[in-house]
């Protein structure tokens, strides 16, 4: 049947500028990294990405190499704009990235032009579409120069195959660097993408200060530390339909007794804040405006309405406190 996108889905999830860019992201966004391969049913793959269009999660994120196999989310993605979400092409904002093993041999990896270049082509093909939003280097290469790979993202910003440049997972030095040398040919490092959560606190300390003097936008990964922040795995076990049973990047091991310390520390803040899990550890991740947006995973529909509440709930600075004890360090 055609998708028609509901008339209220600008109704749900806040948007925010992204730094001092022009463009404000729902605080929401969705990530493909898992559930989007081929060991998921289209069925189930359309539904999320129609119920994210429905609620104003309209900020998708791909990297070259999800699926599992490599590539076969954004061939996932592809056939669903065809067909559900063609027409709305243009109110979506779609990242893509490159910089983690994609094909065999040197060129298909790290930060070079070779690499950047002619992975997005293939990124573009697989989606279906003549352009990305965004197109992130997805890491730093020690064995590229720094000016090699952001040479290429200006080019690629110029040559209108991406709207904007981002990074990911770059520390704070080289992101000044990447700002500095994108600023000299004229080009706005528009967004950095690390990782954060109520588990990984690392961005605090230099990072998210860089940003903010940068004016850079963030879109926070992994804010739910891949659902170790819900209640699915309080008793110590792993549920048969979560990632920790079938994905190569979480497994049983995660469920240490610090832990599980930790966790149920948490489910009793959540409880008296009336929250889910899920929505507090979404909320705490976008207390700080230097978040821009939060790029949740989801394996059905009802995360990412867990996701869009967080959104518009915001904490109180007793929760904040009292969460304290049970994150991560800075
Ligand atoms: P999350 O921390 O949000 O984890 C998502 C998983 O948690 C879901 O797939 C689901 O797993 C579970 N979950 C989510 N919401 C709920 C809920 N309300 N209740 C119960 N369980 C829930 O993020 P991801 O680790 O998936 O990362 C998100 C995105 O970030 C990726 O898709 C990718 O786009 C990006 N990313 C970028 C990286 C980078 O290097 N730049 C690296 C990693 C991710 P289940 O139901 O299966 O248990």
């Amino acid at each position: 049947s055609p998708f028609d996108a509901a008339a209220t889905r600008y109704d749900d999830v806040p948007f925010q500028r992204a730094g001092a860019s022009g463009i404000p992201l729902p605080r929401i966004s969705l990530g493909l990294w898992q559930n989007f391969g081929t060991g998921r049913t289209l069925d189930s793959q359309r539904a999320i990405l129609r119920h994210a269009v429905d609620r104003g999660v309209v900020h998708i994120d791909l990297a070259n190499n999800y699926g599992p196999p490599y590539g076969a989310a954004e061939a996932t993605f592809g056939t669903v704009l065809d067909s559900d979400l063609r027409r709305y092409r243009d109110e979506l904002f779609l990242s893509t990235k490159a910089g983690y093993d994609m094909w065999p041999g040197p060129y298909g990896d790290g930060g070079s032009r070779k690499y950047l270049m002619r992975s997005l082509e293939q990124s573009l093909t697989r989606m279906r579409t003549d352009y990305v939003d965004v197109f992130y280097s997805h890491r730093v290469d020690p064995d590229t120069p720094i000016e090699e790979t952001v040479h290429t993202l200006a080019d690629i910003v110029r040559s209108g195959k991406a709207l904007y440049a981002g990074i990911s997972n770059y520390p704070a030095d080289l992101t000044r660097r990447a700002h500095d040398l994108l600023a000299a040919e004229g080009v706005r490092l528009f967004v950095h993408q690390p990782r954060y959560s109520l588990f990984d606190r690392t961005p605090e300390a230099e990072l998210f200060p860089t940003l903010r003097e940068l004016a850079v936008g963030s879109a926070v990964f992994s804010p739910l530390a891949q659902g170790l922040l819900t209640a699915k795995y309080l008793d110590g076990t792993v549920p048969a339909d979560s990632r920790a049973a079938d994905s190569r990047f979480l497994d049983a091991s995660a469920l240490t007794d610090d832990y599980l310390e930790r966790i149920r520390g948490i489910d009793g803040i959540a409880r008296e804040a009336g929250l889910s899990i899920p929505q507090l550890a979404v909320a705490w991740v976008l207390r700080d405006p230097v978040v821009t947006t939060a790029i949740i995973g989801a394996s059905r529909t009802s995360q990412i309405d867990d996701a869009v509440a967080a959104s518009t709930s915001p904490l109180s600075d007793g929760v904040i406190e009292a969460l304290e004890p049970f994150a991560a360090g800075v």
